[in-house]
């Protein structure tokens, strides 16, 4: 370290939400009428015209202020710190975050002081992969098993998956990389699609909607579940007729159901073969999940948006709770403990297939699941990424879809930027869209 290498001189943040519940995308059993949020991080440095480092957690609305607040006051482990010894090993700052004293009270590893740690450590592998001039997956993919293992937390989880068992993994998992690397950048990472099936949509846009999806060449459709049987059936129905029986539709219910509700649910809507239930109940609840997929097999269990750490990603898959385990780029401690929680799957055997939408989520997690195909799965057999056609449009690198395929991405970083035009407008309370309407609605009033 010299007198002259670069520091981190300032922590950014920012709330930025966007009108999402006036045209009802996004709505579900759960969420009837989510504005899609940011709680946006910068990391700022002394580097002259050297990158930033960006990152968020996702919110929809309400409570944005709070995450961001949580964000702040991480900001005293984050300033001052060298810059390139903290890209080089964002594990370290990962375990200071987490290890704060005082701060683990509030969870510990979980709910909003969690998620900003996932921001701000996001926003550090966002620095990395920029300094080093490699898109975020590629940064990953190309590392040496040995690091990667040194920047997983193994408390808590090392009677189901030790650093041993992740080096044989990783290293296993190498095989064969360049093959399959050349085989994404030429077909891209497979997706799936949430749009035609928001809950507060017609028949008639759902039809027009599934069917699009079909011609845009996505193989699997998904649609909410939840709020009224007889309308889901009618739903599940439509969605079956629009999209024919070789397309797989997955339903989610969002967390509404108790145990049982799910199991009597999911059985009614069984004779229109919905490939997976998504969130039959709690994220918390591990052996109601077990008892949901023990009844409901063939149809598949998914969960994993609302899984608040690693280690209720270990107990699930622990309990046989689960078939599809769907990790979230923003809802952990970031991309550290999301390593974490692949390699448990890789070791569990269990696919992966990513939640995503709302802002940005999907902008960021195709870098999780491209890693894990090159350097860990080695397939994408049964392996999807959710895709929700909003706000990408807020991106400086967004997402771009080729034949229901994530393009991979190869700007330099984790695609987490977003344009300064977009944060001026949708900045909360003050941007230029927020301080319009607030105005007009005391015109109204
Ligand atoms: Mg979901």
């Amino acid at each position: 370290m010299t007198a002259t290498s670069a520091r981190i001189t300032a922590v950014d943040t920012y709330d930025v939400r966007f009108p999402t519940s006036r045209e009802l995308d996004g709505s579900d059993a759960m969420n009837p009428d989510p504005d899609y949020s940011a709680a946006y991080v910068v990391l700022r440095t002394d580097a002259g015209d050297g990158p930033e480092g960006h990152g968020f957690t996702f919110t929809i609305g309400r409570g944005n202020d709070v995450q961001a607040a949580a964000i702040n006051a991480l900001r005293p482990h984050v300033v001052g710190r060298d810059v390139a010894e903290l890209c080089a090993d964002p594990g370290s700052l990962s375990r200071d975050l987490i290890g704060d004293s005082q701060l683990r009270w509030l969870g510990p590893e979980k709910g909003v002081m969690h998620m900003a740690i996932g921001a701000v450590v996001n926003a550090v592998w966002d620095l990395a992969a920029k300094r080093e001039g490699k898109p975020l997956w590629q940064l990953l993919a190309h590392a040496e098993p040995e690091w990667l293992v040194s920047q997983v937390d193994f408390r808590y989880i090392a009677d189901a998956l030790t650093p041993e068992d992740a080096l044989r993994l990783l290293r296993e998992g190498r095989t064969g990389l360049a093959e399959r690397e050349s085989i994404l950048l030429e077909r891209g990472y497979p997706g799936y699609t949430t749009s035609p099936g928001w809950l507060g949509y017609s028949d008639d846009k759902l039809t027009r909607l599934a069917k699009q999806a079909v011609a845009d060449g996505f193989t699997q459709i998904k649609l909410k579940v939840g709020a009224d049987l007889d309308d889901d059936i009618r739903r599940m129905r439509t969605a079956r007729a629009a999209v024919g029986d070789g397309i797989r539709i997955a339903i989610d219910a969002n967390q509404r159901w108790n145990v049982d509700e799910a199991i009597e649910w999911t059985k009614a809507l069984a004779e229109f073969d919905p490939y997976w239930i998504e969130e039959p109940t709690s994220p918390d609840d591990v052996l109601g999940h077990a008892a949901v997929r023990r009844a409901v097999a063939p149809v598949k269990v998914a969960t994993g948006e609302h899984v608040q750490n690693r280690i209720v990603f270990k107990q699930l898959l622990q309990a046989g709770a689960l078939d599809i385990l769907q990790i979230d780029a923003a809802r952990v401690g970031g991309v550290n403990e999301n390593l974490a929680i692949l390699l448990l799957a890789a070791k569990f055997g269990v696919p992966v297939c990513p939640h995503a939408g709302g802002v940005g989520l999907c902008e960021l997690v195709q870098h999780l699941s491209m890693f894990d195909y090159l350097a860990l799965s080695g397939t994408t057999e049964n392996r999807v990424i959710e895709y929700v056609d909003h706000l990408h449009q807020h991106f400086t690198e967004p997402v771009v879809m080729r034949d229901g395929h994530y393009t991979a991405p190869l700007s330099p970083g984790f695609s987490a930027t977003m344009r300064e035009e977009s944060l001026a407008e949708y900045r909360y309370p003050d941007g230029t869209f927020w301080a319009a309407d607030h105005a007009g609605q005391e015109d109204a009033a």
